[in-house]
């Protein structure tokens, strides 16, 4: 199978019931840790592995309205390493008896700079800064989320001996291109979103 792929199932109680068999390459490749195993995936609850509350509303009101019978357009999102930008789709397919089929899809990647904020080795100070979990952009301030390359020079952070402790978030962008009240998440890398409430 396409190691660009993965895809995964759960039941209608959001337990996965199964994964693909790239599953190891996929894993590798997003630096999902290498301890995880395919035993400790199958069989748990989907929301053991979404722990940020924002991003879990966001895909139960998109898993609702699968099994609720609406399309769903393809959704972006990022998983970043911290040298490479990697921009991916989410696809939600309604399956019968309330199952749901999950695909990720890298669409492409970009090298990039190493940002030692990504990288897990790297010392931290006891700061937190919120990452966006979809666009994996970062919050500068209430409402406003920037690239993260634009993010550390904006909060200084460039220069620092530590970097601070990443919690995540949901950008109130990801949330809308999600629902389909947007087409996309704009260009990547352009300047400073705001939230619009
Ligand atoms: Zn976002």
């Amino acid at each position: 199978m396409n190691k660009d792929v993965f895809i995964y199932r759960i039941d209608s109680t959001d337990t996965i019931v199964s994964i693909s068999d790239n599953w190891r390459t996929f894993a590798d490749a997003n630096a999902w840790g290498s301890s995880l195993r395919p035993e400790d995936v199958v069989g748990h609850t989907l929301w053991d592995f979404i722990q940020d509350l924002e991003t879990q509303h966001l895909y139960q009101e998109v898993l609702r309205r699968a099994r609720g019978g609406m399309p769903s357009r393809p959704i972006p999102f990022r998983c970043d390493s911290p040298s490479e930008r990697r921009y991916l789709e989410l696809l939600i397919e309604a399956l019968p008896n309330g199952q749901i089929e999950i695909t990720s899809k890298i669409s492409r990647t970009e090298p990039r700079s190493p940002i030692s904020l990504l990288n897990a080795d790297t010392p931290r100070s006891s700061d937190f800064v919120t990452v966006c979990s979809m666009c994996k952009k970062m919050k500068v301030s209430p409402g406003q989320w920037a690239e993260i390359e634009e993010a550390l020079v904006h909060l200084r952070l460039f220069e620092a001996d530590k970097m601070p402790q990443l919690t995540h978030g949901l950008c109130h962008t990801c949330y809308q291109v999600a629902m389909g009240e947007l087409d996309d998440f704009g260009t990547p890398n352009k300047d400073i979103d705001s939230d619009k409430e």
